[in-house]
Order: structure tokens, then C-alpha cells, then sequence
């Protein structure tokens, strides 16, 4: 299964880091660079940072239409830029953007400005966590889904991203950025095994296949 539904958003993972949150009438399309086959364009794109793997411009040109609005936090193409800490609203969802960074690793340093985003739509709140190390600011992150890499290597492993989910608390959690460039293996079996130890089972974890 590639979906699933959590409070009335629909979440697509296609591969890697790219997925779309689909929910009050809005299509997001989180960095598109694994093939997105989507129904009709996106609303919005959003790019956690601007590595080839997340801001991929030809991939981000094939999932939009003439008024898709881009958003960004460090990205070079012509986009809406945020500062981490930001927010804006865009056809009734909110976008925040927070944090991400490595913490003893080189790639993502922390005033590079890569950021995550925490999605309102309505009452359900998704956290996309971007390429990131696990960080105190997720301690304040108030979500029903967190999105989180496991690959290790760039970002967070399946250890690391299942004790930042004991922090975060989210009602569900699905891993991304595996098992798809080579130096991010990942193991989604071992990442929810080790959820279901930190959490005490308070957090689900939904692995999605992509189709
Ligand atoms: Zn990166
Ligand atoms: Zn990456």
C-alpha cells in the first residue's frame, strides 16, 4: 500500500522523501524527485532544502500547473522563501516551517536553513521532518503524523528516528528517505519494532510501499 488516510488527509508516498498530503480541497507534493504519477497537479510543492534528492526542478516542473505556489526555505529557483519559523497560509492549510538540521554530521548544518514543515489542515496536523538529525526543537511539535527519515548516512536512522518519535508523540508515524539511494538503506520493520518499545505502543507506525 503507497496510502493511507489519517483525519481526513490522504498521504501518498512515492519514494524516497517525495509524498503529497491531500486535504481540504489542497494537493501538497513534498519534494518531488522519486517519479510522482499524480491524478491532477499540485497546489502546492514544498522543498525541505535545496540537495538534488528534495529540489529537483524538472521533477517539481512535471507535478505543477501555471499557479502551483513553490515554497522553500533555501532553495535557488524562484520560489515563496521562508524563514525557518514562518508561516503562511495557502488555500485554508497552514504551513510552518521548522527546523532540521545534522547534529555531527556534515550535510545539513544548521544555519543552512534546511528546513521541516508542520501542514494544519484543520484540526490534523502533519509533521514532515526533512532532513534531519534528532533535534530538542521536536520536543514542541504538536502532530497527529510525522513523517521521518530512517535512512541514516544524510539524516536520522531507524534507531535515532524511533527515540525522536518518543519526543514528538504523533499518533502515527511513517519513515521516508529509504531504500532508495544507496547510502540510505533504512529498515522500516526494525524502525516500527523499536517505535513500538519507545513509545509503550502510543504511536503507530504505517510503512508505505510505493506502487
Ligand atoms: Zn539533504
Ligand atoms: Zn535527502
Amino acid at each position: 500500500m503507497n496510502t493511507t488516510t489519517v483525519g481526513g488527509v490522504k498521504i501518498t508516498f512515492f519514494g524516497h522523501a517525495s509524498f503529497t498530503l491531500e486535504g481540504n480541497g489542497v494537493l501538497v507534493a513534498v519534494d518531488p524527485f522519486a517519479p510522482m504519477h499524480l491524478q491532477h497537479p499540485a497546489d502546492v510543492v514544498l522543498h525541505t532544502h535545496n540537495h538534488f534528492d528534495h529540489c529537483d526542478e524538472e521533477k517539481t516542473e512535471k507535478v505543477s500547473k501555471f499557479n502551483t505556489v513553490l515554497i522553500g526555505t533555501n532553495c535557488r529557483h524562484p520560489c515563496r522563501l521562508l524563514k525557518i519559523g514562518e508561516s503562511i497560509k495557502v488555500g485554508g492549510i497552514g504551513i510552518l516551517a521548522v527546523p532540521a538540521y545534522n547534529v555531527g554530521k556534515p550535510y545539513h548544518a544548521r544555519d543552512a536553513n534546511c528546513a521541516g514543515y508542520i501542514l494544519a489542515f484543520g484540526t490534523t496536523r502533519i509533521y514532515v521532518a526533512g532532513d534531519t538529525d534528532e533535534i530538542p526543537e521536536m520536543e514542541k511539535y504538536k502532530c497527529d503524523v510525522a513523517l521521518l527519515p530512517i535512512g541514516g548516512t544524510y539524516t536520522m536512522d531507524a534507531a535515532a528516528a524511533a527515540r525522536a518519535c518518543a519526543k514528538i508523540n504523533p499518533r502515527i508515524a511513517i519513515p521516508v528517505h529509504y531504500g532508495y539511494l544507496d547510502e540510505t538503506k533504512g529498515d522500516a520493520i526494525l524502525f516500527k519494532q523499536l517505535v513500538e518499545r519507545e513509545t509503550a505502543g502510543k504511536t503507530e507506525v504505517r510503512v508505505l510501499t510505493p506502487a
